[in-house]
């Protein structure tokens, strides 16, 4: 009787040590993965690492909002990551977005959805990964502590996946940006080249993700057609236009950028601010225009999917032949290459 009490006991304790062991073990398996990110996004001589326990906590980020529902969600429990500067811009609320139907944001070309109070911002790049200059966004935005939607070009994310990898480790949405960065308005295109530029974006950054992307498009050029949006619809893909273009690809220097920021930020009051992670003078601007976002008492609003993509399996089949990677191998050496006659 005293042995299976006994027994009854040690199985009891053991099974509370095994759940409090499964969460210690899920928590630094998240930090991990943002150290990693934030590691390598440091590619230029940077300040030293943040101290381990910093003293000042910066706005935990927590659900506040849903988009287009009206309905309160139950709040997704989010992990709280402290921030090492004190005074970060840091994100403000995180929104949710429902892209049943292909909901269009932007005020330049989509005037339904106003979800944005006066003084927010949403911080949005297009033509994503780029070497350098999207690691150097990443920095600024981690020393900033704060949180963008990225659209990403298929053809660049075959190039550097490992670059747009660090770009979702980090925390950021990912969305898509056509295969090829193709004009779907342009009439040498067919429906079905449409089409396919758009589900071979999605499925490229699938693949170099390792995991769907956000259901988030943006046209290049934001170039659209009433055949190509009512596509995304029926895919339930949310459209992204703008409403405060930075024209940071004509630039002639990172003050251009921020000058065109900040004084059509001063002008509008908020908006979805697009600049391009791909450009050298934006990578550059990026630190100090953060900084004027602070200044200025803009506060940055993060977007992201209720749920991810989903991409159509006949793409992804035909993408992972187009995009194959290398065969890495663990062969050793002398194995391969034998040295036969000397
Ligand atoms: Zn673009």
């Amino acid at each position: 009787m005293r042995n299976a009490l006994g027994l009854m006991l040690m199985s009891v304790v053991a099974a509370a040590l095994l759940a409090i062991g499964g969460w210690f073990w899920t928590s630094p398996a998240r930090s991990s993965a943002k150290t990693q990110a934030i590691a390598a996004a440091q590619a230029a001589p940077a300040p030293p690492p943040a101290p381990a326990k910093p003293a000042v906590r910066n706005d935990p980020i927590e659900v506040t909002g849903s988009i287009p529902e009206k309905a309160p969600l139950a709040p997704t429990p989010q992990p709280k990551q402290a921030c090492a500067n004190p005074d970060a811009l840091g994100v403000s609320r995180v929104v949710e977005v429902d892209t049943t139907g292909g909901p269009g944001f932007g005020f330049e070309h989509f005037k339904q959805i106003d979800f944005l109070a006066d003084k927010e911002v949403v911080l949005t790049f297009d033509d994503s990964p780029w070497p350098v200059n999207t690691p150097a966004v990443l920095k600024a935005l981690a020393d900033q502590c704060t949180k963008a939607v990225f659209f990403s070009i298929g053809k660049h994310a075959s190039f550097h996946p490992e670059i747009l990898r660090q770009v979702a480790a980090a925390g950021h949405t990912v969305g898509t940006h056509t295969w090829s960065h193709a004009n779907l308005n342009s009439k040498k295109l067919t429906e079905q080249t449409v089409k396919d530029e758009i589900e071979k974006g999605n499925s490229a950054v699938k693949l170099a993700l390792g995991t769907a992307p956000a259901p988030f498009f943006r046209f290049p050029e934001l170039q659209h057609n009433p055949a190509a949006m009512s596509y995304l619809g029926t895919r339930n893909i949310a459209m992204f236009s703008t409403d405060l273009d930075s024209f940071d690809f004509r630039a002639k220097s990172p003050e251009q950028v921020i000058n065109t920021v900040m004084t059509k930020l001063e002008k509008q009051g908020k908006g979805i601010i697009l600049m391009h992670d791909f450009q050298k003078h934006t990578a550059e601007a990026m630190p100090e225009l953060l900084r004027r976002l602070k200044a200025g008492g803009y506060k940055v609003v993060f977007m992201k999917p209720k749920a991810p993509m989903q991409t159509l399996p006949d793409y992804d089949e035909a993408m992972m032949k187009e995009m194959k990677l290398p065969v890495a191998t663990a062969r050793p050496v002398n194995t391969i290459v034998q040295t036969v006659s000397q």
